[in-house]
Parts: structure tokens; C-alpha cells; sequence
């Protein structure tokens, strides 16, 4: 079946979907993105998805002459046009295209390319355990920021593929979790709730934020603090949150089983109640 891409207001075969070389995005990683979970043909927190986004071109000054509101008539007939009813889309914006120079160019157009992709949603729901390792958080310090720029990222999510598992939690200089290579990082202890506080240090989780609010609906103790790695081995559950991994539990890190190897029964209560308030 043919993909279909949206670049610029156009809506474009996948495979020949371009930018400018000289885009910013592909010489500078100058821009942001966003990543929004489709479940049976609904966007999942767009808002919130759109919302983030704002705030991160604001970070890095990017103006666009538009309101970001109109992302969800594209969005919704990208979804029509690809037959698309599960899955993720894409949304890229970067300053634009531009003559090769570190300072921000004046009067360009931001470049807007969107994606989607078909993900099977309950192969996810029956998914076991995961097991993740640890890496050294190598970014820089605006972790908040949704930005394109993810080499180390990549480097810490290729180490965790090369030794067979799934996530990469990163740890900062002075010992304490920052967050997966592309997801937040949760620990259980005695059904007490525990992520890091949003700040500089991480990316604030658009699931992140679902799950503070189920929690409290459910009663749980949350604690938004700093952990280290031996709080998180030492924990009775663990578990990590985006947009695509949803709640998974981490059954397994640096070689140690956490829960004996089984995902924690409060880490499936929050899949299970963000599905079926979601779908
Ligand atoms: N942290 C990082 C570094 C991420 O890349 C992601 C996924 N985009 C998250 C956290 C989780 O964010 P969200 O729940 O909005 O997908």
C-alpha cells in the first residue's frame, strides 16, 4: 500500500518525500518533533502533544506564521489518507532551508514534515517484561526540550539493542536516573509511586503526565524526586513511559531481575486502566 507523507502542505508519496540539503534540520539537528500514539483512530493527548511542541519552538525561537491548530486536519487526513486506525505519527518542524551559517537565518519558512506508521497496538498490550542497561547520560543540558538532535540517544539505544534489551536508562554525573534513551523511567516501592521531577534534566513525558493523573485517581503515593541506580535496582517494580512503549514494565536491568523477572502487578494496573481510558 503506498505511504503517504506530508511535507510543506503538500501531501506526498513516502518514498518521495524531500527536504531542501540545506534545511537546518539536516546540517544543524536545528529543530523539534513530536510523536503522538493513534489508538483505534484516535490521537491520543494531542493536545498536550501540541502544547509541548509550542513550548519547544519557543525555546529555541522559532516562529511560525501559524497557529499549530491546523496540525490536526493534516493530521487526521494523513490517518484517511494511509487507512491508518493504529500507530504513531511524526511531527517534524525545523527552522527551515537556509545558506550554511551557525546564527539564525532571517525571514525563512519552517520546514513541517509529517509521518505515520502502522504499529500493531496489541502485540504491545501483550507484551512481557523488558529488559534494559544502564549508560551514561552524554546530553546536553536542555533535556526539556523536544529537540531532533539525538545522537546520544541513538548511541545509548544501539548499546541496549547490542546487548538484547530494550531500553537504555541514562545516568547522570552524580549517579542519579535521568530517563530512558527515548522514554521516562518509574520505580514501585511499597506502592509508593517514584519519577523524576520535570526540569532541565528531562524530557516532561506527554505519558509521563497521563500517568501522574491516573495514579492519583487511584490513590497511589507519588514522589517526584531523584533516584540512583541502586534505588531503581533495589525497587519492587520498574517501569518506563512514552508515547510508543505506553506503560512497560522493566523486568530486567544490568543483568539484575527486578520483581523476579515478572512485570509488577501496579505497573500493569496503570497500562491496563491508560488503555482502556484511552481506546
Ligand atoms: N524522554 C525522552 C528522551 C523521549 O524521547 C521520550 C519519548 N519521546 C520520552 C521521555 C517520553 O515522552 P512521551 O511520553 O511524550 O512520548
Amino acid at each position: 500500500m503506498t505511504r503517504i507523507a506530508y511535507v510543506n502542505g503538500k501531501y506526498v508519496h513516502h518514498k518521495l518525500a524531500s527536504v531542501h540539503i540545506e534545511d537546518r534540520g539536516y546540517q544543524f539537528g536545528d529543530g523539534v518533533y513530536e510523536v503522538v500514539l493513534i489508538l483505534n483512530g484516535k490521537l491520543i493527548d494531542l493536545d498536550g502533544h501540541i502544547r509541548r511542541l509550542e513550548r519547544s519552538l519557543n525555546e529555541i525561537e522559532i516562529q511560525l506564521s501559524f497557529n499549530l491548530k491546523i496540525f490536526e486536519p493534516i493530521i487526521n487526513r494523513l490517518m484517511k489518507m494511509n487507512f491508518l486506525k493504529n500507530g504513531i505519527v511524526y511531527i517534524q518542524v525545523t527552522r527551515g532551508v537556509a545558506s550554511r551559517d551557525h546564527k539564525y537565518p532571517k525571514s525563512v519558512n519552517a520546514s513541517i514534515v509529517m509521518t505515520i506508521k502502522h504499529i500493531n497496538i496489541s502485540q504491545k498490550l501483550q507484551k512481557n517484561g523488558q529488559k534494559a542497561i544502564t549508560v551514561e547520560d552524554q546530553r546536553w543540558k536542555r533535556r526539556d526540550i523536544k529537540t531532533i538532535q539525538l545522537l546520544p540517544n541513538c548511541i545509548a539505544k544501539e548499546k541496549a539493542n547490542k546487548e538484547g534489551a530494550y531500553e537504555a536508562i541514562m545516568i547522570m554525573g552524580d549517579g542519579t536516573v535521568s530517563e530512558g534513551s527515548s522514554s521516562n523511567v518509574w520505580l514501585v516501592k511499597k506502592n509508593q509511586l517514584i519519577t523524576r521531577e520535570a526540569n532541565f534534566n528531562i524530557l516532561n513525558g506527554i505519558t509521563r503526565k497521563a500517568i501522574l493523573k491516573i495514579a492519583k485517581v487511584k490513590n497511589l503515593n507519588i514522589e517526584e524526586r531523584k533516584f540512583d541506580i541502586k534505588e531503581m535496582l533495589d525497587s519492587d517494580e520498574v517501569f518506563i513511559t512514552s508515547a510508543t512503549s505506553i506503560v512497560t514494565g522493566i523486568t530486567e536491568i544490568d543483568g539484575k531481575k527486578i520483581n523476579n523477572g515478572k512485570i509488577g502487578s501496579i505497573s500493569k494496573e496503570l497500562r491496563d486502566y491508560y488503555f482502556s481510558h484511552s481506546m
